[in-house]
């Protein structure tokens, strides 16, 4: 009856349609579950987020789970994700994600997942690191360990959206650090995680990292725009 008043007064919403959800929905309601636009991408070896690397930096296996468009409900999820407070939606995502990746063969090479890094005074204002609240929805499903100790960000790269890929590249690249002490990752296979991914230059900058400590890296994000 609590739940019942609760729910009148300040209804849950769909985070992607926005409709009031039923009482065993979370986050997401049954009808976006089942219609927002997959890739599949992990089911496609060469797929169009693996392209984004070719020629760039060696990624084992590369993916997202939706198509991104602009003004698509996969947007708007995201936007509640990243600038609503919509923690939760995270982690709902990487279960739902989680659930069609855990028969991949893939998946059993995996030794830690590990979220992209915020800025500190972005994570400060943000309350929490969206990429982690997928990442642990993710680790939870498919039952591999995450880390976030790893790998760190140093400077903060915001003022990097309105310069071009080649200036960009120049600006991202020294923004993260491996943690030198860290030794139990040398030589293991870390599925590194975004939110979106568009020109793939944050994913390229922290892989590089990465390898450089001969960790091989795997991608799974939210979404691409690919
Ligand atoms: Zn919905």
């Amino acid at each position: 009856m609590f739940f019942d008043l609760i729910n009148i007064l300040f209804p849950r919403v769909c985070a992607a349609c926005g409709e009031v959800l039923l009482k065993l929905e979370q986050e997401i309601c049954l009808a976006c579950t089942v219609q927002l636009p997959k890739t599949d991408f992990h089911k496609i070896q060469g797929n169009p987020v693996a392209k984004i690397f070719w020629g760039r930096i060696e990624i084992e296996n590369a993916f997202a789970y939706y198509h991104f468009h602009k003004g698509n409900k996969v947007q708007h999820m995201l936007h509640q994700l990243k600038y609503k407070g919509a923690q939760k939606l995270g982690e709902k995502i990487g279960q739902l994600y989680g659930q069609e990746l855990i028969n991949s063969v893939f998946c059993k090479e995996i030794d830690f997942i590990v979220p992209v890094p915020l800025h500190p005074k972005k994570l400060k204002k943000r309350g929490y690191n969206q990429s982690e609240s997928f990442a642990i929805g993710l680790s939870q499903t498919l039952n591999i360990p995450f880390n976030t100790k790893l790998l760190t960000r140093a400077v903060n790269s915001e003022t990097q959206t309105k310069k071009n890929r080649f200036n960009r590249w120049e600006n991202v690249s020294e923004i993260f650090c491996a943690d030198e002490n860290n030794i139990q990752f040398n030589h293991r296979h870390i599925l590194l995680v975004d939110d979106v991914i568009t020109t793939g230059a944050t994913i390229e900058a922290c892989a590089r990292v990465l390898k450089a400590k001969q960790i091989r890296v795997s991608v799974a994000a939210i979404a691409s725009t690919q």
